[in-house]
């Protein structure tokens, strides 16, 4: 049998290809010399699958997807309260370009418009670094993300430089507001090497799934950031990744996302995939269009929506009843599925309902195949419960879902 992935693809991009609309970025002349009928796509699984079509080895600049994984570094280098200090969360409504700083505080709005992620860039590595060493870190974590050696393109970021008045405009400003503490020429040129670090559609899609898959590498199986800190970063994406065209990409597509200029486009959904394509021509917001009409498409087609609802999970509760043998009557509950809060919520209300009145309760877990943290910690204290009430608890729990931490509090 074929596989149907790459021919999905396939019908897709042959769908989109001839949609010519949009212009190259125009305001770094290296990348408005680019080759603007490039197409690309590919999924990455999180167990490490990459189902690629179009020219998905053809290596551009990273731009602004570069910025959410700026913004992990910084978090996972100067914790969140430092870099909350200095950058904020909320949706700008503004281009990317804008300077966008709140009023009072004169911190950037967010990190994945200029002024936050020309802030966010300032913020990664341990406090001292020089601008190179700091570079060199950015490089290194980008690399990490994508699972390969990563390098800088030397010229599209001189391109950059020579034109940068807007970028400088913004870290001056910056500067004056006391958010960035060093020189703003020299903030702005490692923010424009960061965006200028070359990926391939395959590298992006890993970052993606990396993302994905809790800040661990499918391929490298390293744990580049912890999960709080993907929490963060796909939160920002979900909101702010979009720029003034978030809303209705939330909507429409809802999968967390970062667009950048030079045509490239990821998008990460928890649990999944990480999905990247890349097209040059941008839309007036600066993000790719055939980029965006995939993305669509992949939405629709799959029901990728991270706000579609899924269908009621399964009974959690598979039976519930007594069995009565030589050593007496044995209330016999047995669960099933993956179970979270509102899974551990109608399994404690089955045994609250049921009042059993045996003296001795089963609480089988043998065919639950997940088991979040709350779900873990309310059955550990609907069984300590059940022990207060004089009866004799025992957990049938071959796969240990349920590792008893006696004396943990469930709030
Ligand atoms: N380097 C670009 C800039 O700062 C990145 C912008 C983008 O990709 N949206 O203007």
């Amino acid at each position: 049998m074929r596989s149907i992935v790459p021919d999905y693809l396939t019908d897709v991009l042959g769908d989109v290809e001839s949609d010519a609309s949009g212009e190259t970025a125009g305001y770094i002349p290296e990348l408005a010399a680019a080759d603007p009928e490039r197409l690309g796509a590919v999924f990455a699984t999180v167990d490490g699958e990459v189902y690629g079509v179009g020219d998905i080895d053809a290596e551009f600049t990273i731009q602004s997807i570069s910025k959410p994984f700026a913004y992990a570094m910084a978090l996972a280098d100067r914790g969140f309260d430092s870099v909350l200090a200095k950058v904020g969360v909320e949706p700008s409504g503004e281009a990317f370009n804008e300077i966008s700083l709140e009023s009072d505080t004169g911190r950037p709005r967010n990190p994945m418009i200029n002024a936050g992620a020309i802030t966010t860039h300032s913020l990664v590595g341990p406090v001292g670094l020089t601008p190179a060493e700091r570079v060199e870190r950015v490089v290194q974590g980008l690399s990490a993300f994508a699972g390969r050696q990563l390098r800088v393109d030397e010229t599209i970021c001189a391109s950059e430089m020579a034109s940068a008045h807007r970028n400088l405009a913004i870290a001056h400003m910056l500067r004056s507001h006391g958010i960035l503490a060093e020189d703003p020429r020299a903030v702005v040129d490692g923010y424009i090497r960061q965006c200028s670090v070359l990926v391939t559609t395959r590298d992006l899609a890993m970052m993606a799934a990396t993302l994905a898959n809790r800040g661990v590498n499918p391929l490298s199986n390293e744990q580049v950031v912890d999960q709080t800190v993907v929490r963060q970063v796909l939160s920002v994406m979900a909101t702010c990744g979009m720029y003034d065209a978030a809303g209705d990409w939330a909507t429409q597509v809802g999968i967390p996302a970062k667009s950048g200029v030079a045509g490239g486009l990821i998008g990460a959904l928890p649990g999944q995939l990480g999905i990247a394509t890349f097209s040059p021509r941008l839309d007036v917001h600066g993000n790719s269009v055939r980029g965006v009409s995939l993305f669509e498409r992949f939405s629709s087609d799959m029901g990728l929506h991270v706000m579609e609802v899924p269908p009621t999970a399964r009974a959690v509760v598979r039976s519930n009843r007594v069995r009565t043998g030589a050593d007496g009557a044995t209330r016999l509950f047995r669960f099933q599925g993956a179970i979270r809060f509102a899974g551990a919520e109608r399994i404690v209300r089955e045994i609250l309902e049921t009042a059993p009145s045996e003296p001795r309760v089963v609480l089988d877990v043998s065919l639950v195949h997940s088991i979040d943290d709350v779900a873990r910690r309310m059955l550990l204290e609907a069984a300590r419960r059940l022990a207060q009430d004089g009866h004799e608890v025992i957990f049938v729990d071959p796969e240990a879902m349920i590792p008893a931490d006696l004396g943990e509090k469930l709030w």
